[in-house]
Order: C-alpha cells, then structure tokens, then sequence
C-alpha cells in the first residue's frame, strides 16, 4: 500500500468500484498493522479511505517486490549533475554582479556576463522541467522494455554532456 492519488474508476461501473476498492483496504487494515506513509499514523480500524490524522487519500495496490528503477534513478542523477553545476557557475558568476551593486563599477566583461548568465539560466529552467518531465513519468519509465529503459537513461546521460559542452563552447566564443 503507498500513498497516489485514486485510480480512474472502471467505465460502467464506477460506484461499485470505488466500494469494493474501499471495503479491500478496510479489510487488509484491519488484519494489518499498517501506517500512514506520510504521517505513520496507525490505521487499524479504518473506515473511510482517507488517513484521519494527515486526511492523506491511501489506496490499496500490488506492486512489484523489486520495483524496476535504474533507469530513472540514473536519470535523476543526470538531471541532478545538470542542475547541480549550472546553479554552481550561475552562483560563481554572478560574483561580479554582486561587486558591481555594492561598488557601483562593474569588473570585466559585462556583456560577456550576460550572456553567459543568461543561457545558464535558461539551462537551469530546462534542466527542471526535464527533471519534473522524468519524475511525473516514473511508473511509465518502469513499463517499458529493457532496450527502452536503457536508451531513455542513454538519453538522460546526454543532458549534461550537453549543458557542459554549451557552457565550455560558450566561454571558449566569448573570451
Ligand atoms: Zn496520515
């Protein structure tokens, strides 16, 4: 049992569905000792599908034991990489920007740092929106084959091969 929000009832039959889903969980809850995944309040007993303390949706599902998740773990990594280093030169960079308001001289290459500020943000706005891409997809990411799995972590890889070669080709342009 995890917490996710409630499946899309059956077509036809919606209503029996949502109380044969309930009349599950109440059962399982009953001759368990399960708690909430959010807030571990013990649910023994429970008659509607809501957690009483947290009123976190529960319900009841199978799932694998060994959930396949390299490829999105990898992913996140990747992702991570990404976003983790353009944030760090984003930060190192905007050192004199920071110089500038406090002297009011500006030490080097403005137009340069512009550039270069600019295009790590947008990188950083792309590199999130991936990574929101990539989490919001994990059950689908864990559907696919092997061979799919493996290319779509390939292709994870990629993101930051490419955001360092953009900030390598873009200093190695404007200096
Ligand atoms: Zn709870």
């Amino acid at each position: 049992m995890t917490e996710s929000p409630a499946p899309a009832p059956a077509p036809g039959a919606p209503g029996a569905t949502q109380t044969s889903e309930l009349a599950f969980l109440k059962a399982y809850l009953a001759a368990s000792d399960e708690v909430c995944p959010l807030c571990k309040y013990a649910l023994q007993g429970l008659t509607s599908n809501a957690c009483p303390e947290c009123g976190k949706v529960l319900v009841l599902r199978v799932e694998r034991k060994h959930p396949l998740r390299g490829a999105f773990i990898a992913g996140i990594v990747f992702i991570s990489i990404t976003i983790g280093s353009s944030a760090l030169t984003l930060v190192l960079y905007s050192f004199n920007l920071v110089t500038m308001l406090i002297t009011g001289q500006f030490p080097g290459d403005w137009q340069f740092e512009l550039v270069f500020d600019l295009t790590l943000i947008l990188e950083l706005v792309v590199s999130l929106m991936i990574l929101r891409w990539w989490i919001r997809n994990d059950g689908w990411i864990q559907r696919q084959t092997l061979f799919k799995r493996l290319r779509l972590a390939g292709r994870m890889a990629l993101v930051p091969i490419l955001g360092f070669a953009l900030i390598i080709g873009l200093f190695i342009l404007l200096t």
